[in-house]
């Protein structure tokens, strides 16, 4: 299928998935996962108007976002090494995947060095399994607490991903189930702001994560490809 051809076809599942679930299409973004694709592909892509895309490492990520600024905001959504911090504060604008108080820690050094707040997504490992990243639902209001002594931190909300299933209703539980962690923690006001925004939805089941309130669907191999396949 042509790039042009992928979008318009995931523009018009996510227009339905809302539609569905009486929810606005403007309160989900897109962040276009480029990670299995080269960098002219990203180009193209932001050229057909996809002006938010994400990468997960930064070895692989640096070619990209050093060559396509104008325009376009990255976000960091991969497993992130403190020593990387340093490099990747410069690039992206947001940080999906903070997990840890010490890579916090370091977030917040960098970014006040800079004096640019970074706003972030508290990771959390909903499903508990064993091989993902992020807090665990339990640990979770005490995080979200203790990120309030942070002040060049800005957290936006929460992202998970869900174990990869055939049948993607299957993760529906997960995506509402970080919906509610969410909710409790503005209702016990937790964090010094309400947090907004949830991250979650991949290419196999962005459709459940918007009608379960995605404001942010993380998309690679459906709507960029994949260069490997
Ligand atoms: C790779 C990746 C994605 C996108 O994966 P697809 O299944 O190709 O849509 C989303 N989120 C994270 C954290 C990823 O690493």
């Amino acid at each position: 299928m042509k790039l042009s051809e992928r979008i318009a076809d995931v523009e018009a599942r996510i227009a339905a998935a809302c539609a569905r679930s009486g929810r606005s299409r403007e309160d989900v973004g897109i962040v276009a996962v480029t990670k299995y694709v080269s960098t002219d592909t990203a180009a193209a892509a932001a050229q057909h108007g996809l002006r938010h895309m994400g990468e997960n490492r930064w070895p692989d990520a640096k070619e990209k976002v050093e060559s396509l600024k104008e325009g376009v905001e990255w976000h960091f959504i991969g497993r992130l090494q403190s020593r990387k911090v340093a490099q990747v504060i410069h690039h992206f604008s947001y940080i999906h995947s903070l997990d840890r108080m010490s890579l916090a820690e370091e977030i917040e050094k960098r970014a006040s060095a800079i004096e640019q707040p970074m706003r972030c997504f508290i990771q959390v490992n909903v499903s508990g399994e064993e091989t993902k990243a992020g807090v665990t639902s339990e640990e979770l209001p005490a995080f979200a607490e203790k990120l309030n002594e942070l002040s060049y931190i800005r957290v936006l909300g929460l992202m998970t991903m869900a174990p990869y299933v055939e049948d993607p209703e299957e993760t529906r539980p997960v995506f509402s189930r970080l919906r509610e962690l969410m909710d409790k923690l503005n209702a016990e006001r937790r964090y010094r702001e309400p947090l907004q925004h949830l991250s979650m939805g991949m290419s196999n089941d962005f459709e459940v994560a918007i009608e379960e309130g995605a404001t942010w669907v993380r998309l690679g191999s459906v709507l960029v490809g994949n260069d490997n396949e």
